[in-house]
C-alpha cells in the first residue's frame, strides 16, 4: 500500500462514491472490507494514522465476553464466540488460543466459575476454543509460576483469543484496499455538505499531506469515528442529541518476570466489581483494565493517578512478585465508545453491543460493540448503507474473507509472525539490524512500514507498525532518531523533519512513562 498512489486514485475518481467511511479504526477498516468485497465503490478517511484511536489501545483479546454472560446477556456472548471463531481462521498469523487462569481463594469459586465457563464452552458450539476445567493448587501453580501462592486453592482454566490489535487493524486496511477500497490516512474530514432536501451527500476533507481542502461526494456517508461519533454527527447541523457516553481504560506493561509462562490471569471481581487480566504480551505483561466514565474525548488520553494506582493495588494482590511504579515500563490509555442509556450513570454497565443509529440527515453511525465483533459490525452496517444509499443488493462475503497475510504457520518466522504471508519480503529486505537491544524491532520494519504500510511519522513506526511504545516507552524514546532518518531517506525529507519528528514523539511518548 503506497500513500501516494491512494491520494491519485482519490483525486482520479469522478462521481460520487458509493460509499464514504470516516474513521479508521477497527469499525471503519472492517466496513470498508465488507462495502469494497461487495463491489461498492468505497472510500475509507482517516484524520490521523490507522489504528490511532481506540483500536491500537484495547486489552487486545479476542473474545465472547466471560463478564456478559454473568450479565445474563447470552446473545451477544454468543455473537463474539462466533466471531471469535471466525477471526482464528480468517487471521490466524494474528490471531492465537490462550489459556486463562481464574484463581481460586475461596472455597466456592472453582465449582461456581467452573460451572460458568462450561457454559461459555457450550456457547462457543463449533466455533470453540481449548475446553475448560477445574484445576487443582498443583496445576494452577504449575501453569502460572507467578500467582501469589498465599491460601490458593485451586483455579479455572478456559481459552480465548488473543492478537496485535494495530497489526491487525494495518492487515484490515491491507484486505480493503485488495478488495478495491480506496484508504487515506491523514485526511481529516472538517465538514460534511447536505443537498437540496437536507440529506448528507458528501464530505469536505483536509489532507495533512498536501496541505490541500476539497469536497468530496458520497450517496452515502458512514460516521464510524467511535468515540468522536458526536462531533462528526454535530458537522450535519440541527439538534443532535449525544449518543455516545466515552470512558477511558488504562493498561500498564511490565517485563515477563510478573507473568512467565504462556497462561493469562483473569480475576472476575476486582474491588470495584470490574475483570481484570494479566496477559502475556509480545514478551511482556499487560494488566489492565480500568473504566473511567470522562466528559471530553481525546486522540491521546493520558492514564489518571487513580486508574493507575487501582492496577498496581489489584495486580499486587494476585501475583507473587508484587510491581511498582518503577516496574511499569509503558502505560497507556483508550476510550470505549459506549452507547449512552438515558438511566444509568455507571459505564461498565452500558451496552457494550453495537448500535447502528440513522440522523434524520441521512449520516449513518455506527458505534459500539467491540474489536472481536468489527465484522459483524461492518456487516450490518454496510446492509443498511446500501438501503439507504439505494444501491443494488449484494451479499455479505467477509466471513470466508482471509485477511492480508493471512499463515497457518506463521510462528516460524520468529519475532516477525506478525507480518504472517509478507514476512519472507520483510527479512528480504536484508537490514537485520536490532533498534534496541530490549525490543527484537529491526531497521527492516521501519523501511517496510513507510513502502508497504503507508507509515507517514516516527509515531506510526514505533506504536503501530511496531508496538515499541506500548511495551516500553523509554526504549522507544531512544530509537526514535534511527528511526526518523531512516524514514527521511524513505520519503526524501531532511534534517529539520527529522528533528521534529523526534521531538514530537518524544513528548507525546512522556505521557507512556
Ligand atoms: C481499554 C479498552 C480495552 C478494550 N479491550 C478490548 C478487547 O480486549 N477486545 C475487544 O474485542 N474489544 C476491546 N475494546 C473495545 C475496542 O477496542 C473498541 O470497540 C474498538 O477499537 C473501537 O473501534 P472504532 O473503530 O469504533 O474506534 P477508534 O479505533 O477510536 O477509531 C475511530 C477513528 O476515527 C477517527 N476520526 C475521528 N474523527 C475523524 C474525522 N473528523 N475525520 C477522519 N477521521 C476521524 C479517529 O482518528 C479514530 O482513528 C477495548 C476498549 C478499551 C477502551
Amino acid at each position: 500500500m503506497k500513500r501516494e498512489e491512494m491520494y491519485g486514485r482519490l483525486k482520479a475518481h469522478s462521481g460520487p462514491w458509493d460509499m464514504i467511511v470516516i474513521g479508521g479504526g477497527a469499525t471503519g477498516a472492517g466496513v470498508a472490507i465488507d462495502a469494497a468485497a461487495r463491489g461498492y465503490k468505497t472510500l475509507l478517511l482517516e484524520q490521523s494514522d490507522f489504528g490511532k484511536g481506540t483500536s491500537s489501545r484495547s486489552t487486545k483479546l479476542v473474545h465472547g465476553g466471560v463478564r456478559y454472560l454473568e450479565q445474563g446477556n447470552v446473545s451477544l456472548v454468543m455473537e463474539a464466540l462466533k466471531e471469535r471463531g471466525l477471526l482464528l481462521k480468517n487471521a490466524p498469523h494474528l490471531v492465537r488460543d490462550l489459556g486463562f487462569i481464574v484463581p481460586s481463594y475461596e472455597w466456592w469459586e472453582s465449582p461456581f466459575y467452573g460451572l460458568g465457563l462450561k457454559l461459555y464452552n457450550l456457547l462457543a458450539g463449533k466455533y470453540g476454543f481449548g475446553v475448560s476445567r477445574i484445576l487443582s493448587r498443583k496445576e494452577t501453580l504449575d501453569r502460572l509460576p507467578a500467582l501469589n501462592p498465599e491460601g490458593l486453592r485451586g483455579g479455572v482454566i478456559y481459552f480465548d483469543g488473543q492478537f496485535d490489535d494495530a497489526r491487525l487493524l494495518i492487515h484490515l486496511i491491507a484486505t480493503a484496499w485488495e478488495q478495491g477500497a480506496t484508504l487515506l490516512n491523514y485526511a481529516s474530514v472538517t465538514g460534511l455538505s447536505i443537498d437540496s432536501q437536507g440529506f448528507v451527500n458528501g464530505v469536505s476533507v483536509h489532507d495533512h499531506a498536501s496541505g490541500e481542502q476539497f469536497d468530496l461526494s458520497g450517496r452515502v456517508v458512514i460516521n464510524a469515528t467511535g468515540a468522536f461519533s458526536d462531533s462528526v454527527r454535530k458537522m450535519a447541523g440541527g439538534d443532535v442529541k449525544p449518543m455516545i457516553a466515552p470512558s477511558q481504560g488504562i493498561h500498564l506493561v511490565f517485563d515477563r518476570s510478573f507473568l512467565p509462562g504462556d497462561n493469562a490471569i483473569m480475576v472476575p471481581h476486582t474491588s470495584d466489581g470490574r475483570v481484570m487480566f494479566a496477559i502475556p504480551w509480545h514478551g511482556h505483561t499487560l494488566v489492565g483494565t480500568t473504566d473511567t466514565p470522562i466528559s471530553e474525548p481525546s486522540l491521546e488520553p493520558v492514564a489518571m493517578e487513580k486508574e493507575i494506582e487501582f492496577i498496581l493495588s489489584t495486580a499486587s494482590l494476585y501475583l507473587a512478585k508484587k510491581p511498582t511504579r518503577n516496574d511499569v515500563l509503558s502505560m497507556f490509555a483508550g476510550i470505549r465508545p459506549l452507547v449512552r442509556s438515558q438511566d444509568i450513570g455507571n459505564t461498565a454497565a452500558l451496552s457494550r453491543d453495537h448500535t447502528i443509529h440513522i440522523d434524520q440527515t441521512g449520516l449513518l453511525t455506527i458505534c459500539g460493540g467491540k474489536w472481536t465483533t468489527y465484522r459483524r459490525m461492518a456487516e450490518d452496517c454496510v446492509n443498511q448503507a446500501a438501503t439507504l444509499a439505494e444501491l443494488p443488493d449484494r451479499a455479505c462475503s467477509t466471513q470466508q474473507l482471509a485477511i492480508h497475510g493471512a499463515h497457518s504457520d506463521a510462528a516460524k518466522f520468529g519475532h516477525l509472525w506478525v507480518y504472517g504471508s509478507d514476512a519472507p519480503a520483510v527479512g528480504d529486505l536484508n537490514r537485520p539490524a536490532q533498534l534496541h537491544p530490549d525490543l527484537p524491532y529491526t531497521e527492516a520494519e521501519v523501511i517496510w512500514g513507510v513502502r508497504e504500510e503507508m507509515a507517514r511519522t516516527v509515531e506510526d513506526i514505533l506504536a503501530r507498525r511496531t508496538r515499541s511504545l506500548f511495551l516500553n516507552a523509554k526504549a522507544a524514546i531512544a530509537m526514535a532518531p534511527r528511526v526518523a532518518t531512516l524514514m527521511a531517506a524513505e520519503l526524501g525529507m531532511d534534517e529539520r523533519w527529522t528533528g521534529d519528528q523526534v521531538t514530537a514523539f518524544s513528548q507525546m511518548a512522556q505521557f507512556y512513562i
